[in-house]
């Protein structure tokens, strides 16, 4: 057997074990590029696809590899480019989401240093200049949606708490239906998932005027639909949605409880599905915590990349308060631009409305803001805040708690006594900060975010039923915010 020939084979009996989008989203465009002294190197077209076959399917594929060759022992992934023009941002993905590992220098070699210079890449927080094609003019074309041109890629601040939905939502605006198809962005309120969907609308706009884009509210499709009941048109209703080539629906999580609307939707999102049409989600939750949701719907959405979006750190929260005043025309040193930063900390809409408040103000009495104004204007909302605690204080905190070093949190030992006291330490940046799973995955070492996710899924199970893990929990908890 060649190695096109092992492959074929390999994908046919993983079909039958794997379901049919993450077969076809994570399968497509991979090969056999090496077969020797028992090891098997497979060619992927992205970070991501890579990172699920080595660490979701990883066993699957181990398993078949070997029944079809007895001699086969290991196999790796490496990063193939496919298209020239996609350069630019696989590199970005891999670089920013820290699925590097060697065999992937291959390809963050071969891209060309303007690549690097479009997209700072090693910076935490990056402001990407707005593209001199990106005219709002352009972006004014009669479309069947409602995309509000405010929200680019461009003005979208990179942090660790988005990075990977950022840029898994970037990808797919360049590779419409080919990469992940849906792809599920879900975090808190004010955390930027509309700013994202949108992105991903204005910049397909921008590059392909004429697409048709649907972009909506899972709220405005109910309510849409009840109107076309009512009218008896839901045949236009359908077809309206069903000849999009891009389907945007944004706070997925209202079709909760809506059965009708469920159906409805079920057909057009197969319907785009089947035709390799583009579909981008957004939730407050992932899919298996939306309640009373069709199983058929939820495994649909969990058929396609799913992303979280985290709450931002002190860092990107100054970046974004300066990009806003710069959006505003207001100015605002750096002194006070940290001291909203560090006062305002739930979400950016939050942030949003903190500076609104004081430009508002600053404006009205035409002054220049001091610290000790900005304290006065945002009283009530700097009370409500709870103090900040940052991810590192979790870890030093945790490693106090358990008696190890801190050191032991992030190395790879699989002991116990340090197992547990890692699993707690995640579970407890996810619930106080929200961080998301793949900058959490940094903080303890470079793991990956599906390490992460089943810590932090494991000690909440255990939660309900471990008496002495809930202790634990909550006297750590305590020290972290009252021992500061
Ligand atoms: P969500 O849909 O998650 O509730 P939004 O997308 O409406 O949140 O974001 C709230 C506000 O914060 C918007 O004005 C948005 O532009 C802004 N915002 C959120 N994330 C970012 C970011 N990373 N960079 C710049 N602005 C952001
Ligand atoms: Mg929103």
């Amino acid at each position: 057997m060649n190695n096109e020939e092992l492959w074929k084979a390999v994908l046919g009996e993983l079909e039958l074990s794997i379901s049919k989008g993450e077969f076809n989203t994570w399968f497509k465009n991979t090969s056999i590029v090496s077969n020797e002294n028992g090891r098997v190197v497979i060619s992927v077209p992205n970070g991501f696809a890579r990172e699920w076959l080595e660490n979701k399917v990883n066993m699957h594929i181990l398993q078949s590899l070997k029944h079809l060759q007895s001699d086969i022992q290991e196999f790796s992934c490496i990063i193939t480019m496919l298209e020239q023009k996609n350069i630019q941002e696989q590199s970005f993905i891999q670089t920013q989401t820290g699925f590097t590992a060697s065999p992937q220098r291959v390809s963050a070699q071969s891209v060309p240093s303007q690549a690097t210079q479009t997209y700072p890449i090693g910076a935490t927080v990056s402001y990407y200049p707005t593209p001199p094609n990106a005219t709002q003019a352009n972006l004014k074309v009669k479309q069947e949606h409602a995309l509000n041109p405010r929200y680019t890629f461009e003005n979208f601040i990179v942090g660790e708490n988005n990075e990977l939905a950022r840029a898994a939502c970037y990808a797919v605006s360049q590779n419409l239906g080919r990469l992940y198809n849906p792809i599920f962005i879900y975090g808190g309120v004010g955390l930027g998932k509309t700013h994202l969907l949108q992105s991903v609308g204005n910049e397909v706009l921008r590059q392909q005027p004429d697409i048709r884009i649907k972009y909506t509210t899972a709220d405005w499709f109910t309510g849409e639909l009840v109107e076309s009941i009512r009218n008896q048109k839901v045949a236009e209703f359908k077809e309206s949605y069903q000849k999009a080539d891009l389907l945007i629906i944004d706070d997925i999580q209202f079709l909760s409880g809506r059965e009708k609307t469920q159906v409805e939707f079920f057909h057009i999102f197969n319907t785009l599905y089947q035709a390799n049409k583009q579909i981008v989600l957004s939730s407050d939750r992932p899919p298996q915590a939306i309640p009373t949701i069709e199983d058929r719907l939820r495994s649909r959405f969990q058929g396609g990349m799913i992303a979280d979006i985290g709450r931002p750190d002190l860092e990107t929260r100054m970046a974004i308060l300066k990009i806003k005043t710069a959006e505003r025309h207001f100015y605002l040193d750096d002194e006070a631009i940290r001291f909203i930063a560090e006062n305002v900390t739930n979400n950016i809409r939050e942030l949003e409305g903190a500076l609104n408040r004081i430009v508002a103000s600053c404006e009205f009495h035409k002054i220049t803001p001091t610290i000790s104004y900005i304290k006065k204007a945002l009283g009530d909302i700097i009370a409500n805040t709870k103090r900040a605690i940052s991810p590192e204080r979790i870890m030093k905190m945790t490693a106090e708690f358990y008696s190890i070093e801190e050191d032991d949190l992030k190395r790879k030992g699989r002991k116990k006594e340090v197992v547990h006291p890692r699993q707690v330490g995640m579970y407890l940046m996810r619930m106080e900060l929200q961080t998301s799973f793949a900058a959490i995955g940094k903080h303890f070492g470079g793991r990956d975010h599906t390490t992460v996710l089943h810590a932090c899924e494991k000690i909440k199970a255990d939660l309900d039923e471990n008496l002495r893990l809930k202790e634990e929990v909550t006297s750590l908890k305590e020290k972290l915010y009252r021992e500061q």
